[in-house]
Order: C-alpha cells, then structure tokens, then sequence
C-alpha cells in the first residue's frame, strides 16, 4: 500500500477541519469525541486508496459526512454513519468491526448503505427496490445515500462520458424523486441541475447563460418590486427577510418543453420570498395570512394564483402562501411567504420536522407512502422498468390531500382518479364503486382529482371490478386489486357455470362430449367453452332446454360447426347464404306462410339473435331462415334484414313472440340529463333493486351539468325493458332515456 504525501495529508486534515467548523458548536463533547473516532479510524482504512479524481478517497465521505451536517441536519449517528459508509465495502474490515467500536446502531445503517451500494450500472429498478425495502427499515439509510449521491455528482466530472450519462440519469429518475418526498429541497434542486448539466450540457449552457444575460435588469426589478413591501412590512412592525429566488435552470427547461414555451415566455423565474421572524404572540399562519394582505394591497393578484400550503400543506411537509401579483412594468411576479419555520422545513425536510418536533406526523404521512411503494413492489405483474415508471408518476407527481365525506384527510397521488381514491380507502369500496360526487357534483370514475377535494364514492352493491378500469388507474393498489378479482371472478364464475352445465348435460341424459358442449356454444351464440362457462356461471344463460338442444341439432354437425365458427361476426348469415346456394334441397320443416312462433323453450326450430341489431324478445322482428333451420332473429327495422329482404326474400319469415321469463338479452341504454346530486344512485337504485336488474356496466359523465349515462343492462323482454325505460324518465333531471341498437361503438 502506497502512503500518502505529507502533502495529501494535510489537506486531509484540512478538510477534516472544515467540516468539523460546521458542526463544532452543534454538538456536545461526548459526539464530538464519535465523529473524532469515527474519522480516525475511516481516514486509516482508505489510507492510500485515491478517487478517480487522484484525491485521497477520505475527502468523500468526509464531504458526505458534511452535507449530512449541514444540509440536511441529521444528528451524530448519522454523521459517523456517514463517515464510515464506504469502509466495508471498499476495505478489510467488516460489519462486526464497526459493530464492536461503533455500537449496533451505527452499524444497521452501515449495513443498510454497504447494501445499496455496488456497481453503479446496475438495473436501476433493482437498486430503487433495494432502497425502498431499506426506507422501510431506517430513512436515515437513505438520507445518508442522497448525500452521497450528492457529492458523487458534485465530483462527477473525472468519470469518463458513459457513466456521467448513466450516473446523471439514474440520479434524475431515482435520487431526484426520492429527495423531493423526503421534502430536501435544496438537495432536490442541486441534484436535477448537476443531471441537466451532464445530461444536457448545450441546453444546461444556454439557459444559464440567458440568466446571467438578464441578471442586471431583473436585480432592478427586483428591488423597484420589494422596495414597497420593505416599507408596508416595517411600517406594520413585521421582521422579515425579503429575498429572491431564480427558477432552476432544470425547472427552467422543464416548463419550456412542457409548454412548448421560449425562456422569454416564461414568468416565474423570479419569486419573491419573504420569510416572517414570527411574532410568538400571533399564531403564525394569521401573520403569514397579513403580510399576503399587505403584498396584495401594493400588487394586483392573479386571480386563482393564491396556493395556501398553509392550510393544506405538502405531504412532504412543505408549507408556504404563494401568490401572484402583477408587478410594475406589467410582469406577473410569485411572490412566496413563510415564516422561518416553515423556510427551513422547505429547504431542509426531513431533520427539520425532528427539530421542530412535529415529526410524528411527517412519519405518519411517510410511513402511508411507503405503505403504497409497498404495495406496488408486490405486484407480480409489474416487470421491474414498468415498476419504475409508475414509481416515478407516484413520486414526481407528488402528492395531494382530498377529504372524505367525514372529512378525514387522504394523502394521495397526484393524478389520481376517483376509483384510485375508492381503493386506497377500502378494496370492497373500489369493487363496488360506480362514481363519485366531488364537492357534490357528479363525476364518473375516471375522474381526475384535485387537492383539497371532498369526494363521496358511490357504489352499487351489483358493480364488479372492470378492466376497462386499468386504463385510468394509476396506483398500484387499485390496478393489483383491479387484476386480481378479476381473475377471481372470471375463474370463479367459469367454476360454476362448469358445474352448472355438466350437470344439466347429466341430467338430460347426455354424455360430456366436447360435440355436446359445442351444441350448447353453438345455441347461445358463444365462441367457446369459457364463454360458455362463465355466461352460465353469472346466471345469464339458463340451461332448461338442455335435452331440447343436445337431441335436435345433432343432424347437421357440419353447419353447427360453422355457426360457432361464424357465431361472433356479423356477417354469419351472408356466409352461410354461399353454402346454401350450393346444398339446398333439404326439406323445410318451417312453413313460411304462418309466422315463426318463438317460443323460450322452442321444440323443433332453433333460433337466435342477430348480432347486427339486437332483438330482445318482444321487439318487432323477423326472421331470417337459415338452411339448417335455424332463424336469425332481426329486428324489422333492421339494414341487415332490408338487405335479405331485397334480395333473399325467400329466406325471410314473420316471427312472434311468446312470453320470454327466463333467459336475458343485453341491452344498451343512453341517459342524458342535468347532473343533480343523487341522481346516479336513484338510477342504479331502480334498476338494480327496484326491477332487479343485472348491470353489466354502468358508466356516468358529466359535462359543465349535462349528465349522461351509458348501461349495459340484461334483460329479459320489451316488457321490462319499457317499464325500466318509464322509471327512468321519472326521475328528476333525466332528460332523455334511450336504447342503442348496438351494443360496440
Ligand atoms: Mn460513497
């Protein structure tokens, strides 16, 4: 092992020095004397060992150790955790070194950072797994590893091209989020400028450049700006500190991509910041609330522009009063107020809770998020870089807070909609969520939140979880939950419409034949066996006619064959039409000139519905006489059926209905209304208890107070139908009840 120049040593020492100038007053003699050791022994364990950059590889964690200190506040555990974060990955000794000189507490997150370390290439999904499992455990573990990402890109200049770019990116896609949640501001902010700047030098140079550009007349208007407020706040008896702040270059960038907007567009690169010495006589929201007063006496605010996170603050504990006022010179101006608590809650995060003991609460709120991360780690279903990607929207999206009825505060989010909301209360409240009201206006489920919402989820006690609901969930709650009792269900109702059917083939008197199975396919118009299965398990199909089916279409196999192939399209009958030009002959047991009775338990004809229009029975129809006898049912004003008339007339019979009871048809139904509160729950009440109903879907949009509903509902005759359709129209709001002819768009 090579030594160190005396040189090198000194400027070790040095270094050591700073540091401790930064922490020298904070600390009592007993810590002082930890951090002393801890020193010692790390400065002899990396003796020797040199950076990329040639500098004694002690420089780093002491550089680390310091941003622990000073940056973020954490108290002397954490400072010689940091110091020693590097041994026992890079030299001789062990955990249970540091364990024995150090004590257990130290060396969990020793431990805890050795864990996280390793190649830096790794899959960046692994390594945010690793330490979100370990944020669980002890965040100091990761407030430790931000700082030393921190540094690390600080120093990021001797690393060749390739790992700048890797390192840059991972820092922006998992540091960056993490710092933000853990409410490190400035830290935040340092790490996505260094990644802009290796990321994106010629952007990053340019952007700086026009900020120094217009340094001079921004310091101008800066000062014509606060002048006023300095005198109001002075004249008012308020101490505060009156500063400015420039966008990041980063959030500079981000803003000019998102809105496809020039540097010169963009107004809030300068905020005003005054941060209040509180009076502590005065609550400090009411003296953060009179100095936003007193600006906006001076200043016009933009309307809507007033952000309490006073009131409601960040879920990463950040509070402040932002308000934007119109400037002098017509230049819209932010201007932000706090008191010097919630400054350095806003710069600091995390440690400043612990100072300002309302660290409870932020664990609280912490310990929910990890909760959700939790969560969404267990999902099978996610490979890990979709994971990350969704990890990302939960994080960078940030967070906001909607009430409940009662008006208890949910954390949730940003971009959560209403069933994302109804699965992070309860799963059985997502299951059977049907809407919302918001604010007590109506909204469907994939409404899109806001903070400070009230939102009421309404439910229905026949809804089930729908995969068209993935499409706007976004937490991995809800979309595990979503996925699983779907799975469920499908596989449970498969289950007993299995049961269901090979019992009813029992009891006809039939064998389990795959033929057999395909009759009944064939009859119900289904396109295979799970179809089948699953239609009969929900109770939609019912199988009295059993017997009827398996003894009658036995003649024909070839066309039954093509009926379950053909079954699903529109154009089956057209199909079948070429067939028959060619094996006519047969002998009709059908006579044309009386009308086709149709009956539910039909003996001789088999029948089914078109799927070009929809018949339920008791609709004006007709039927289109297929060679096998079998009768496609349409409805008389259907275009198909004009089509057949002109040209196969021969094939169309008149048809009748007798009472239908048993079996049910889907049917579509549009609402169209004024949105009224209630409205949605008087709707499914109706049909589902009133007329017992069976709802496949239901789906509710309202539109500056024009409500519509769209109902996927089965039905069993024109009877029910009309008599649910007449209910409807009564109730109050509901402008317009209609059916639609088909059920695809
Ligand atoms: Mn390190």
């Amino acid at each position: 092992m090579q030594h160190f120049t005396p040189a090198e040593m000194r400027y070790i020492e040095d270094c050591y020095e700073d540091f401790l100038k930064e922490i020298r007053n904070k600390f009592d003699h007993e810590r002082l004397a930890r951090i002393e050791k801890a020193f010692r022994f790390a400065n002899a364990a990396h003796d020797g060992i040199r950076r990329k950059s040639g500098e004694p590889y002690i420089i780093h964690p002491i550089a680390v150790a310091k941003i622990v200190a000073k940056d973020i506040g954490l108290g002397a555990t954490s400072i010689v955790a940091a110091i020693l974060h590097d041994v026992v990955e890079d030299t001789e000794y062990r955990l249970s070194d540091i364990e024995s000189m150090f004590g257990e507490k130290v060396a969990r997150i020793v431990d805890g950072l050795t864990k996280l370390s390793g190649d830096i290439d790794s899959r960046q999904a692994l390594t945010l797994k690793k330490m979100l499992m370990t944020l669980s455990e002890d965040v100091r573990v990761i407030l430790i590893k931000i700082a030393d990402r921190l540094h690390n890109m600080q120093t990021l200049d001797s690393m060749p091209a390739n790992k700048k770019l890797k390192i840059a990116g991972e820092t922006l896609s998992l540091y960056v989020p993490l710092a933000y949640r853990l409410g490190l501001y400035t830290i935040k902010t340092e790490l996505e400028e260094l990644s802009f700047k290796y990321k994106q030098p010629e952007e990053y140079n340019q952007i700086i450049y026009l900020l120094h550009n217009q340094e001079e007349k921004r310091n101008y208007l800066v000062n014509e700006f606060i002048k006023p407020i300095k005198e109001k706040l002075s004249a008012e008896k308020f101490s505060c500190e009156v500063t400015h702040r420039l966008k990041s270059s980063y959030s500079i960038w981000q803003k000019m991509q998102k809105k496809g907007v020039s540097f010169n567009e963009i107004y809030d690169i300068l905020a005003i910041r005054i941060v209040i010495k509180p009076n502590p006589e005065i609550s400090e929201k009411r003296q953060c609330f009179d100095v936003l007063s007193i600006v906006t006496d001076i200043y016009k605010p933009k309307p809507d522009r007033i952000r309490d996170w006073i009131n409601l603050p960040k879920v990463n504990g950040y509070e402040s009063l932002h308000v934007t006022v119109m400037g002098p010179h017509g230049k819209w101006v932010e201007v932000q107020i706090r008191t010097e608590r919630m400054d350095e809650i806003a710069n600091r995060g995390f440690a400043s809770h612990h100072r300002y003991k309302d660290i409870s609460t932020f664990e609280n709120e912490l310990e929910t998020w990890i909760e959700r991360i939790r969560d969404q780690l267990k999902n099978p279903d996610s490979d890990a870089f979709e994971f990350l990607d969704d990890f990302k929207l939960n994080l960078i999206g940030a967070d906001i807070n909607v009430f409940t009825p009662k008006g208890k505060m949910v954390s949730i989010a940003q971009g959560s909609t209403v069933i994302d909301f109804a699965y992070e209360i309860h799963s059985e409240l997502g299951n059977k969520c049907i809407g919302a009201k918001i604010n007590n206006k109506l909204v469907p489920l994939s409404h899109m939140l806001q903070n400070g919402d009230q939102v009421e989820v309404l439910t229905s006690k026949n809804q089930t979880p729908k995969l068209e609901w993935l499409k706007f969930t976004t937490s991995g709650k809800a979309r595990a939950k979503i996925k699983d009792t779907f799975k469920l269900e499908k596989n449970r109702h498969i289950e007993n419409g299995r049961i269901i059917i090979e019992e009813a083939i029992q009891k006809a008197g039939a064998s389990l034949t795959s033929n057999n199975l395909k009759k009944l396919i064939g009859h119900f118009n289904l396109n295979n066996k799970d179809q089948l299965y699953s239609q009969v398990g929900m109770g939609f199909l019912e199988l009295n006619e059993v017997n009827d089916i398996l003894g009658r279409i036995s003649e024909n196999k070839l066309i039954k064959y093509w009926n379950i192939t053909f079954g699903g399209r529109k154009k089956e009958e057209s199909i079948e039409d070429v067939k028959d030009e060619t094996t006519t002959n047969h002998k009709n047991k059908i006579d044309r000139k009386k009308p086709f009775v149709l009956r539910e338990n039909q003996n001789d004809v088999t029948f089914s519905m078109a799927k070009c229009c929809n018949p339920i029975p008791g609709d004006k129809v007709m039927g289109y006489l297929r060679s096998d006898d079998h009768v496609i049912i349409h409805k008389t004003e259907c275009e198909v059926l004009a089509k057949y008339l002109l040209n196969q007339g021969e094939k169309i019979v008149s048809a009748e209905w007798t009472k239908f009871k048993k079996q049910s048809y889907l049917t579509r139904l549009l609402l169209e209304g004024f949105d009224r509160m209630g409205i949605v729950n008087q709707v499914t009440n109706i049909i589902s208890n009133e007329n017992n109903i069976n709802m496949r879907s239901v789906q509710f949009d309202t539109n500056d107070g024009i409500f519509r509903g769209e109902l996927f509902l089965y039905i069993h005759n024109t009877d029910d139908l009309n008599n649910l359709i007449a209910q409807l129209k009564k109730i109050k709001g509901i402008e317009n009840v209609s059916r639609i002819k088909s059920l695809y768009d």
